[in-house]
C-alpha cells in the first residue's frame, strides 16, 4: 500500500507480520488467498519434507515473539525428535500485559496468517491437533478464528487430507479466563487440560512432555504469522531483515505519552529513539522524554541515554530490560517513575497464582513499601530493602512471573534513584503526582 509511506507513522516501518492487518477483510479468506495467503503452506506440503519446513525456519533465525526470544526452528526440532504420539501445536494468545494489543490485533486483522502457521508447524513437528489459547476478553479475536477455522476446512486448507495431501491437521481455540500467569507455558497447559492455571517447574520442557504429558510446541501470535512468509519466500529473505542476531521485524504497541501512538512493526535494530521521534512523532505537547518501558510488567525502563540503542533481543538484554511480547510505553516529566514501579508492581502481586513464597510473600512486601514511599512514609532502609526481597524474589520463584516482578522497581530505582530519594527524603513528588506530597 504506497500510500502509507507518505505518512510519517508508517514511513520506517517495514510490515511482513502485518502485512495483511487493515489491508484485507479478515473474515474471507478469499483475500488472504489473494495476497498469496496459503501459498506457503502449499510450498511446505509439497516441495519440502518436514525436515526441511524446520531447517528453513533454523536458517531464517526467527526467534520466539512472546519476548522470551528462543530459536524458533531448534524448538520444533525439540518436539520432532520427542518420543511419544500424538503431538500438538499450540499457540498462545494470552496477551495479557497492560499496554499491549499486538497478539489482538493480528488475530482480529488477520486470523488465517496464525492457522497458517501451526499448520506448517504440524506438518514440520508431526502433530495432527491445534490449540489457540486465546483469552475471552478478546470476543472479536475469538469470532474471527473460529470463522477462519471454518473457511479454512471448507477450501481444504484444514482438517483432513490438506489441500489434497495425505497431511490432516485440525485446531481448535480455547479461552483463557484472563490470568496473566497462563501465558507461562505450563500454566497455559495445564488450563487447556482443564486443572489450575499454575506453573509447573521446568525440565521437562513441553517439546518433550507438554498437554496431556505428550510432545507440544507452543510458540506466540506473532511467531505463527511470520512461518508462512519465511517458507514462501525463503530463509535467507527473511535473515537480511533486522540483525545478524535477531533477524526480522519486531511488532510493538507504542503507547503513553508520544504524539503518535499504535501498532508498529520496525525491522530489528531501529534505534529506541527513531521509534520515540521518528515513527511516534516525538512527546506529546513536546513535553520532555523521561523513559521508556519495555517488557510489560515485567520489564524494564530504558532513560534517555538510551535512545540510540538497537532494538533487539539481546540489546534489550544486555541494557537491562527485555523485548518482551513488545509492549512499549513512553513516559515523561509528567510521570512519577516511583508511582509507574508501584502501577506494575500492583498488577503483578494481584496475578501471582500464590504457590510458591518468594512471589507470594515478596511481591506483597514490596509493593507494601512502594506504597509507603508514595504516600511520603518511607525510610532510606527500604531501599536495601527493596533489594534484598528482589534477590530472594528472583532467585527463588518458580516461574517467570515471581523473577520478573522486582524488574520495574529495581529499573527505576537503577535510572531514578533521585526520584526515590525526594520521596523518602524531601517528602516530594517531583513530578508532582503523590497526591499526598509536595510537588516542588
Ligand atoms: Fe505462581 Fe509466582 Fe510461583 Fe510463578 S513465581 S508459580 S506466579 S507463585
Amino acid at each position: 500500500i504506497p500510500e502509507y509511506h507518505s505518512i510519517p507513522f508508517y514511513r520506517n516501518q517495514q510490515r511482513i507480520i502485518l502485512r495483511n492487518c487493515g489491508v484485507i477483510n479478515p473474515e474471507c479468506i478469499e483475500e488472504y488467498i489473494g495476497r498469496g495467503g496459503y501459498q506457503g503452506l502449499t510450498k511446505a506440503l509439497f516441495e519440502m519434507d518436514p525436515e526441511s519446513v524446520i531447517e528453513e525456519i533454523k536458517r531464517s533465525g526467527l526467534r520466539g515473539r512472546g519476548g522470551g526470544g528462543f530459536p524458533t526452528g531448534l524448538k520444533w526440532q525439540f518436539a520432532r525428535n520427542a518420543p511419544g504420539n500424538p503431538k500438538y501445536v499450540i499457540c498462545n494468545a494470552d496477551e495479557g500485559d497492560p499496554g499491549a494489543f499486538m497478539d489482538r490485533s493480528i488475530l482480529e486483522g488477520d486470523p488465517h496468517s496464525v492457522l497458517e502457521g501451526m499448520i506448517i508447524a504440524g506438518y514440520a513437528i508431526g502433530a495432527q491437533k491445534g490449540f489457540i489459547y486465546c483469552r475471552a476478553e478478546y470476543p472479536l479475536a475469538i469470532k474471527r478464528l473460529n470463522i477462519a477455522i471454518e473457511q479454512g476446512k471448507r477450501m481444504g486448507c484444514l482438517g483432513k487430507n490438506i489441500l489434497g495431501s495425505d497431511f490432516s491437521f485440525d485446531i481448535e481455540v480455547k479461552e483463557g479466563a484472563g490470568a496473566f500467569v497462563c501465558g507461562e507455558e505450563t500454566a497455559l497447559i495445564a488450563s487447556i487440560e482443564g486443572k489450575r492455571g499454575e506453573p509447573r517447574p521446568r525440565p521437562p520442557f513441553p517439546a518433550e512432555r507438554g498437554l496431556w504429558g505428550k510432545p507440544t510446541n507452543i510458540n506466540n501470535v506473532k511467531s505463527y504469522a511470520a512461518v508462512a512468509q519465511i517458507i514462501q519466500k525463503g530463509a535467507e529473505w527473511f535473515s537480511s531483515i533486522g540483525t545478524k542476531d535477531s533477524p526480522g521485524t519486531a511488532v510493538f504497541a507504542l503507547t503513553g505519552k508520544v504524539k503518535n501512538t499504535g501498532l508498529l512493526e520496525i525491522p530489528m535494530g531501529t534505534t529506541l529513539g527513531e521509534i520515540v521521534f521518528d515513527i511516534g512523532g516525538g512527546i506529546n505537547k513536546d513535553r520532555k522524554f523521561k523513559a521508556v518501558q519495555t517488557g510489560g510488567p515485567l520489564g524494564g525502563c530504558l532513560s534517555s541515554e538510551f535512545l540510540n540503542l538497537p532494538v533487539d533481543f539481546d540489546s534489550l538484554v544486555s541494557a537491562g530490560a527485555l523485548m518482551g511480547s513488545g509492549g512499549m510505553i513512553v513516559v515523561d516529566e509528567t510521570t512519577c517513575m516511583v508511582e509507574l514501579a508501584r502501577f506494575f508492581l500492583q498488577f503483578s502481586v494481584a496475578e501471582s497464582c500464590g504457590q510458591c513464597t518468594p512471589c507470594r510473600v515478596g511481591g506483597k512486601k514490596l509493593l507494601e513499601i512502594l506504597e509507603r514511599i508514595t504516600r511520603g512514609e518511607g525510610k532510606m532502609e527500604d531501599l536495601v530493602m527493596i533489594e534484598d526481597i528482589s534477590r530472594t524474589m528472583k532467585e527463588g520463584s518458580l516461574c517467570a512471573l515471581g523473577q520478573g516482578t522486582p524488574n520495574p522497581v529495581l529499573a527505576t530505582l537503577r535510572f531514578f534513584r533521585d526520584e526515590y530519594e525526594a520521596h523518602i527524603v524531601d517528602k516530594r513528588c517531583p513530578a508532582g503526582v503523590c497526591s499526598k506530597l509536595s510537588a516542588s
